[in-house]
């Protein structure tokens, strides 16, 4: 198993297969799988990502973290985003930082209450995203609000 250069951890694909079944199956109303979506991308986002999914996943960590969206809120906002693209041009591109946090979906996979253990690792993952925050809430502001 190789160690991921991202989050650190040994074989976090494999771990996050298994987060996103554990996610689904919850069923929940608030629909915590999106935040594991969130964090994992803004997590693994590279340089070459196509930037939709950095800022799709940043916007869902700031909705999550700071404005107090459930997933199923920011699922519904990634849509409402989506429709106001054409007005405002091309997505736009955030530089990843190279550390990404002490969290690693592999430590979050392990856990049996989830949505704690979620929160942290959302909050790690938003926290290393720190030079872009800023950027993060405006872009997201100016197609959510
Ligand atoms: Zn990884």
């Amino acid at each position: 198993m190789a160690v991921c250069p991202l989050c650190k951890t040994e074989d976090c694909e494999a771990a996050y297969h298994e987060l996103t079944i554990r996610t689904l199956q919850a069923g929940d109303s608030s629909f915590m799988h999106q935040h594991t979506v969130d964090a994992y991308t803004a997590q693994h986002a590279r340089p070459d990502t196509p930037p939709i999914g950095p800022f799709f996943a940043l916007a869902g960590l700031y909705l999550a973290l700071e404005e107090g969206f459930t997933g199923r809120e920011v699922q519904l906002a990634h849509m409402a985003m989506a429709k106001r693209k054409g007005e405002f041009g091309p997505w736009p591109v955030f530089t990843p930082p190279l550390s990404r946090g002490d969290v690693g979906v592999v430590q979050v996979a392990k856990e049996e209450s989830l949505s704690e253990a979620l929160r942290r690792w959302m909050e790690s993952v938003w926290t290393a995203w720190e030079v872009e925050q800023a950027k993060v809430r405006f872009e997201t502001d100016r197609l959510v609000g």
